[in-house]
């Protein structure tokens, strides 16, 4: 479904990937994982069209989609979650949704999706007129993912979900994830929990200073002496 090929990205002078491969097949969950800085946001980033790739290709259900800006990314089917949720703060809970329908213009249509939305996140219904930026950081994440939905996506790619959530409501985002995963959307996580990512996974890479150092099935990442010394500490 997805494939990147030797993906090189700079910030400046700044290499930040240096020759990626990395391939997502339909109906999977990926994980990339790697500390702080290590290039995975930038690898959404440069799926998604956020960021510019200098070489190499991205190529997604068999379309070459390199350096198409994020407007035409997602309504290829591709969802960015991105790190620290960027949902509109001043927008209620309703227009944070309805934003993620941009492209949709039946009524009934997103009045499905967000029903659907309901479904996986119920207390969004019950909040539809708070202002965003007033919702707690779980329900934050909530609402993002709530967004990501009402795209209707066909590959929708996380940025650290559980970052400064409570254990528990981690527990519930992952449930989630395996959920929407188990109706047909294909996930491509990025996380520094590693242990909880590779739980979840049916692949995952490793990524260290912009390069894929390991990939493997998320058990034989989890046994792995060195992701187990580096990452799983
Ligand atoms: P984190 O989990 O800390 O977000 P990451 O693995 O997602 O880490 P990236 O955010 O992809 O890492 O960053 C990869 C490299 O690119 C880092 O060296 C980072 O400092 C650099 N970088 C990221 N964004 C920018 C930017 N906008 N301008 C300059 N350098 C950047």
């Amino acid at each position: 479904m997805l494939q990147l090929n030797n993906v090189e990205t700079f910030y400046g002078g700044i290499q930040a990937l240096k020759g990626i491969d990395v391939s997502v097949e339909k109906g999977e969950i990926v994980t990339l994982i790697g500390s702080n800085g290590a290039g995975k946001s930038t690898t959404l980033k440069s799926i998604s069209g956020l960021t510019k790739v200098k070489t190499g290709n991205i190529v997604y259900k068999g379309s070459d989609i390199t350096n198409k800006p994020a407007h035409e990314t997602t309504l290829l089917g591709i969802a960015h979650v991105p790190e620290g949720r960027r949902i509109f703060p001043r927008l209620s809970v309703k227009e944070n949704l309805l934003m993620g329908a941009f492209s949709v213009k039946s009524r009934q249509v997103i009045e499905e999706r967000m029903e659907r939305a309901f479904h996986y996140f119920p207390k969004l219904k019950d909040r539809l007129e708070q202002k965003g930026g007033t919702m707690s950081g779980g329900e934050q994440q909530m609402l993002a993912i709530g967004r990501a939905l009402m795209m209707s996506p066909d590959l929708l790619m996380l940025d650290e979900p559980s970052m400064g959530l409570a254990p528990i409501i981690v527990e519930q985002i992952f449930e989630i994830i395996k959920e929407l995963n188990g109706e047909g959307i294909t996930i491509l996580l990025v996380e520094q929990n590693a242990y909880q990512a590779l739980q979840v996974a049916d692949r995952g890479y490793v990524i260290q200073t912009g390069e894929i150092k390991l990939k493997g099935n998320g058990h034989d990442l989890i046994t792995n002496d060195e992701v187990r010394e580096a990452y799983l500490a």
